[in-house]
């Protein structure tokens, strides 16, 4: 049975995080007992029934898993020196070599629905689910699970812009869903994702039901001037760091993959990430607050659908005509396509059932028994 991380786990471990001395009380109170013990099994009910009321998670754990807690505590007992707080679920997950994550309905609308960044160290992570969960925004460490397959983001208040393009280095994701979120179209980076199969989009804006009016109109409609957020711009000069980081942004390469980049200009490009939007046409970089372009465009067909909108951003207008305008006309030719591939569809089903149905004959689909219930062919 494949080893599964829960929800209550992460709440666990997210305390840990903040509150280290939580750990370390527990670390302390399993290690008597194993000092204690000569054979290693231990009784830890005594433990569960200290459990203050507020840390029920902990209680949780310490029922459905006490050996993963116990391995753990074991593991760093070990080392050399004491697992620093920030590696202590990637050591958790490595031990039982976990690959899939069930995070749904962790978090409520009021509380701290920050996802613990660690949480996407976890390298050989295959399924994440965070259905559920008021999740206003993914984090762009997204991208360093580059063995992600499967992504449910079901049931959240995602918009657009909270789906940052770092997720399109996850290249071996094959499935995401992402219905009852707030889009308005898909994001455009999905196009450039050549191993997605299935994408769930229903409930968003009455499926994109805004977007949709834009099927029949001409070029000018599908580009919407954007204003910008209403951050005011810093005056101090950038640091030599933020410049680098724009440039790599700019390139739209998976840095997080890339040795010549830093693990610490990783982390800081992660971090300063959001601040920026990059033109899906010329890959210029320009900051949130200043004025662009969203581009809507159209795929028909698309994983099986007869017609998907997508939204791009663009640094200026002449780089959303230049996403649009071919983007239009690769509509209107797939358009026709399908138009004519039904049409020939209908004169090869005229042409079949006329062979099959000379005037005057009976149907056959009809039982000859039942002649009452024939139907003639006129
Ligand atoms: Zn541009």
């Amino acid at each position: 049975m494949t080893d599964i991380y829960h929800g209550f786990e992460l709440l666990l471990f997210k305390k840990f995080s903040c509150h280290p001395e939580v750990w370390y009380g527990l670390r302390k109170q399993i290690q008597d007992k194993l000092e204690k013990s000569s054979d290693d099994i231990i009784d830890i009910n005594d433990i569960v029934q200290k459990v203050p009321q507020e840390l029920w998670y902990l209680s949780v754990c310490l029922h459905r898993q006490p050996k993963r807690l116990i391995q753990l505590c074991k593991h760093d007992s070990k080392q050399q020196h004491r697992l620093p707080i920030d590696n202590l679920l990637t050591t958790y997950v490595e031990l039982y070599k976990i690959t899939e994550f069930h995070l749904d309905s962790i978090f409520k609308f009021r509380e701290d629905r920050t996802l613990p960044k660690e949480l996407f160290r976890c390298y050989n992570m295959r399924i994440l689910s965070l259905k559920y969960n008021c999740l206003e925004a993914i984090p762009p460490d997204i991208g360093r699970l580059r063995k992600l397959q499967y992504l449910a983001l079901t049931n959240n208040r995602l918009q657009i812009h909270s789906l940052p393009y770092t997720l399109a280095f996850c290249s071996k994701l094959k499935t995401i869903l992402l219905d009852n979120n707030q889009l308005d179209a898909l994001p455009g980076f999905l196009l450039e994702m050549s191993g997605i199969e299935t994408v769930h989009r229903h409930g968003n804006h009455n499926y994109f039901k805004s977007t949709f009016m834009w099927y029949h109109t001409d070029v000018d409609f599908r580009i919407i001037p954007t204003s910008g957020t209403n951050v005011l711009p810093s005056t101090s000069p950038d640091m030599l760091q933020f410049l680098a980081a724009k440039t790599i942004i700019g390139t739209r390469k998976d840095f997080f993959n890339d040795p010549d980049v830093a693990g610490i200009l990783k982390d800081y490009i992660a971090d300063i990430y959001s601040l920026f939007n990059v033109c899906s046409h010329c890959n210029g970089v320009t900051r949130t607050y200043l004025k662009g372009y969203k581009v809507i465009t159209f795929k028909n067909p698309y994983l099986g659908n007869t017609c998907v909108p997508f939204m791009h951003w663009t640094c200026s207008l002449e780089c959303a005509k230049a996403l649009e305008v071919p983007a239009r006309q690769e509509q209107i030719k797939a358009a026709y396509m399908l138009d004519s591939m039904y049409e020939q569809y209908i004169v090869d089903c005229q042409r079949q059932f006329g062979s099959r149905h000379q005037p005057g004959l009976t149907c056959p689909c009809v039982s000859s028994e039942d002649n009452t219930n024939s139907c003639t062919i006129l």
